[in-house]
């Protein structure tokens, strides 16, 4: 029997997860890449964008671990918690109690010493009655900023910079007082207000090259997938109902049953004809959607630190950073996300930040010095999910038959990183083999 064939646009996280899931499935699956490489923005300028962090509510990127084999890399340690670096460079720890949802979170806030006391408090009191539905939630908050949500509910200014702001960079890639209070709620609660092993932390020694992309890369191969590298789509052809084919830069035409657009919406867009985005108000509505920046700093210092650790830094250039042993040197990465101006910058005043911070963070680096450093800029990192973005992001399935979209940014319920994008590919993925099962 001839194996359906699809076509998948864009080999980032999205595009890699919906190629392994038909592969697996006997799919005759082909991979288009504009780039020479893989790994769409987990790789940037030959260098790894993104610190390996996991946390135990990535259910989708853990899955999709286990299947290339690499998940045993990735050790939910007891000793790995959130830490914050406060004023006068202390740190202190969110610790994760052995208690019931939403038990550790609460004992783990109760016994944070970054906030006030009466601040704890009203904290604690806001994530009790969050998780009781004791006032319910009112309905509009897709439409207000986690800011204004959290200084109505009582949070004061020092709480919203110390614990709410440095949590929505690291979970959500922006400020407050840009996310929507919904995606900021639903996903606290999905990480620290359920089952306590969702809240837990793994920065594993290898970076996403290997835990995902080289595996996958492989595991495409082997199971007779093309990869067409330096293959850039220029348009998509749609007939009445279905897609009828992609052209192809360098000319020619691609045509299969199936097709994924794995690709950011900007370049989504630029590749739908006229007619498509005159008829449907599913694509018209990628216009609305907006990206935030991210940068980060990776530096090989030439000391060693005893284990892996993730600091978020309230109030700093930078907004988090990771640090972890490779071999002799530490590699500690520094992200800052939805703070234009920092790309700006040059590599000498970034360095000289982030090393700054380094050093308040980890006295025992404070002579260290720098053996290597990258830095990776990007203008279009995350999409922002400001309030009203929700309803603009679509569904995984298009208006047409046989076309599926996949992307951090389409609507998965989670904000548009990593997870996002391999839960989008998985959705793919089950749609188009759905549709075929119901066909036969
Ligand atoms: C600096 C930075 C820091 C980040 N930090 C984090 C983090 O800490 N945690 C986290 O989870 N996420 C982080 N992200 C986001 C993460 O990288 C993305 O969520 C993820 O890569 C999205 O995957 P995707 O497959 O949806 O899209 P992409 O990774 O953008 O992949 C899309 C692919 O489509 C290809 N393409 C585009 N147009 C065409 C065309 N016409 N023809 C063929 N191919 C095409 C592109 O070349 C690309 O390879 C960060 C990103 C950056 C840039």
């Amino acid at each position: 029997m001839m194996r359906p064939s699809v076509l998948i646009i864009g080999g980032g996280p999205a595009g890699l997860t919906t190629a392994l899931r038909l592969s697996a499935r006997g799919y005759a699956v082909t991979l288009l890449e504009q780039g020479g490489e893989l790994g769409g923005r987990l790789i940037r300028s030959a260098a790894d964008a993104i610190p390996p962090v996991f946390l135990g509510c990535h259910r989708a990127s853990l899955s999709l671990l286990k299947t290339l084999g690499t998940a045993r890399h990735v050790r939910f340690s007891k000793g790995i918690n959130l830490e914050f670096l406060l004023r006068g460079d202390r740190t202190d720890r969110l610790h994760r109690p052995w208690a019931p949802a939403p038990f550790h979170a609460l004992l783990s806030l109760a016994t944070f010493r970054g906030l006030p006391f009466q601040d704890r408090w009203r904290a604690l009191m806001l994530l009790e009655r969050t998780w009781e539905g004791d006032p319910a939630l009112p309905p509009d908050l897709e439409s207000r900023t986690a800011d204004e949500w959290l200084a109505d509910r009582g949070q004061s200014e020092a709480a919203r910079a110390l614990v709410w702001s440095p949590l929505s960079r690291f979970l959500l890639g922006d400020d407050l007082t840009v996310v929507s209070a919904a995606m900021l709620i639903t996903t606290l609660a999905r990480c620290f207000l359920s089952a306590r092993r969702n809240s837990g932390i793994a920065i594993p020694a290898h970076g996403m090259r290997h835990l995902l992309l080289e595996p996958a890369r492989a595991q495409l191969l082997r199971s007779g997938a093309t990869i067409r590298l330096g293959t850039a789509v220029n348009q998509i052809r749609f007939d009445a109902q279905r897609v009828s084919g992609v052209d192809l830069q360098t000319g020619g035409t691609l045509a299969a049953e199936w097709y994924v657009a794995a690709l950011p919406h900007r370049s989504l867009y630029r590749l739908l004809p006229e007619g498509a985005l005159a008829r449907y108000s599913y694509f018209q509505q990628l216009t609305g959607l907006t990206d935030s920046p991210a940068l980060t700093v990776h530096l090989w210092l030439d000391r060693p630190l005893p284990g892996p650790r993730l600091l978020l830094l309230p109030g700093k250039t930078y907004h988090w950073m990771v640090s972890r042993p490779d071999g002799g040197p530490t590699l500690v990465s520094l992200v800052a996300t939805g703070k234009v101006d920092v790309l700006d910058r040059p590599d000498r005043e970034l360095l000289e930040v982030a090393l700054h911070e380094v050093r308040a963070a980890f006295p025992a680096l404070s002579s260290a010095r720098t053996q290597e450093y990258r830095i990776v800029r990007e203008p279009h990192a995350f999409l922002s999910v400001k309030p009203g973005t929700a309803a603009l992001r679509p569904l995984q399935q298009s208006p047409f038959l046989n076309l599926c979209l996949a992307g951090d940014w389409t609507d998965t319920g989670l904000p548009a990183t990593l997870e996002s994008a391999i839960l989008s590919g998985e959705r793919c993925a089950d749609a188009i083999h759905m549709k075929m099962e119901e066909g036969r």
